[in-house]
């Protein structure tokens, strides 16, 4: 039964490149008909809040995807003690005594001497009578693993054979000197026991993954098959990272007005060899979603590939999906309307400006110069109810009678009508408006 998790901390808003992850496991989980879990990563009781928790859910509400089982890291300390107190008895877990500074200057001195900076175990060598001593003197200590010096490999779901050195890797802290966990060991423990099958996340814990895998197998447990996409990376290839903060879900939808089928549309395809269309709901893209369609080199994400599917899925989307949020906006004028303005839109909240060339009112523009054919133009109205037809007859008629064609003959009468250049067709538009309007507005009336 396969089983995956997205767990996400919420020390801040999910942004393009967690949803990225949450999409690959969301999907990898409903292909394979098994279970999504949520699980919150909390351990950093400082930084987390509930807010950010709150946006998480919100945002993946917002996307359409629906987890199975959730859980919060912070719920489970007694199991991470437990597991702590199991490394330390088998030797695996060691006290170490260095600040930060102490640290760095070891660090230093490696590189100096060209050797790598890997931490050097000195805490290992330390007698029961000089810990004793560094307490005393108010250290406390925090807590590594240790590695087994051995090579580590796995068959990565996208990486394929992957192999860490772990005798090229600092021992990975588990405890802070605060008595905190950072997410190594909560995170093993709870893949353990959630029974997690895969884990899929960013490449940028690779290298934890051949620490973690000696960690599941120090517990007893069996490390489950991983996956790790590369990173998101800006459209000019250059880094992410210092954008990620205009580039979270809340912003995305709240400031920019993004459809969420937009996207979910282009970061569940790039960086795959499938190419990015606009896709309707989720599920579509179920279809031929496999990790191995991942391609090894970074994702480009491009905003502005992002405003052209989105606009390509509003001009496909239907009345019903969008009714509520027009009417929250003050834009809902039926579904006429909508179908006549779909097609313009680039932003959802575009609509309430096309919408309004329907309701009015209206200033109408009239150049002088254009008077008398606009004038001639409301004689020339097609009789009795106006319908798709009418803008063609009408113009037709309008042409054979003033000899004005193309641009000449149209512009005016879209400038009368709407008080614009541009917009919805105006064959669509005219029976919308309905005669009266149109005739006030011919007329130079605001209507
Ligand atoms: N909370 C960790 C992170 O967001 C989880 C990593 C993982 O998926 O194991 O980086």
């Amino acid at each position: 039964m396969t089983k995956v998790r997205f767990a996400p901390s919420p020390t801040g808003k999910l942004h393009v490149g967690n949803v990225r992850t949450a999409l690959f496991n969301y999907l990898f989980a409903r292909k394979a008909g098994g279970t999504f879990v949520l699980r919150i990563d909390d351990t950093d009781l400082e930084r987390s809040t509930q807010e950010y928790e709150d946006g998480i859910r919100t945002d993946l509400t917002w996307l359409g995807m629906t987890w199975d089982e959730t859980f919060k890291q912070s719920e489970r300390f007694d199991r991470y003690n437990a597991a702590a107190e199991d490394l330390k008895a088998k030797g695996l877990l060691y006290a170490c005594y260095e600040t930060g500074e102490e640290l760095d200057r070891k660090r230093r001195l490696q590189m100096a001497n060209g050797r790598p900076p890997v931490y050097d175990r000195a805490a290992l060598k330390l007698t029961d009578a000089e810990k004793a001593a560094l307490e005393a003197e108010g250290r406390k200590p925090h807590w590594r693993f240790k590695l087994s010096g051995n090579p580590v490999s796995w068959t990565d779901l996208v990486r394929g054979d992957v192999t860490i050195e772990t005798s090229s890797l600092s021992d990975p802290i588990l405890i802070r000197e605060d008595g905190s966990y950072l997410y190594t060991l909560p995170s093993v423990c709870d893949d353990i026991d959630a029974e997690i099958t895969h884990i899929i996340r960013g490449e940028d814990h690779t290298t934890n993954s051949g620490a973690q895998i000696e960690i599941f197998e120090a517990l007893g447990g069996k490390a489950p098959s991983f996956g790790h996409q590369a990173l998101l990376v800006g459209a000019d290839g250059g880094k992410l990272s210092k954008r990620l903060g205009s580039l979270s879900m809340q912003d995305l939808r709240e400031e920019e007005g993004f459809e969420a089928m937009a996207v979910n549309s282009l970061l569940g395809r790039i960086g795959t060899s499938d190419p990015v269309e606009p896709f309707m709901a989720l599920e579509d893209l179920l279809d031929g979603f496999s990790l191995d369609r991942l391609t090894r080199s970074p994702a480009r994400f491009d905003p502005e590939e992002l405003a052209r599917l989105n606009a390509k899925i509003l001009h496909e989307t239907g009345y019903a999906v969008v009714q509520e949020r027009l009417a929250d906006m003050g834009a809902d004028a039926g579904e006429a309307v909508w179908a006549a303005v779909r097609p313009n839109l680039e932003r959802l909240r575009d609509a309430k400006d096309w919408a309004a060339l329907v309701n009015g009112p209206v200033t109408p523009v009239i150049e002088g110069e254009d008077a008398d054919f606009i004038a001639a133009a409301a004689d020339a109205l097609p009789a009795g109810e106006l319908t798709e037809a009418s803008w063609g007859e009408w113009t037709g008629a309008l042409k054979e009678a003033t000899g004005r064609k193309g641009k000449g003959l149209f512009m005016p009468l879209r400038h009368a009508l709407t008080g614009q250049p541009r917009g919805p067709e105006m064959a669509v538009l005219l029976p919308l408006i309905g005669r009266d309007k149109v005739l006030a507005r011919l007329k130079g009336e605001a209507a």
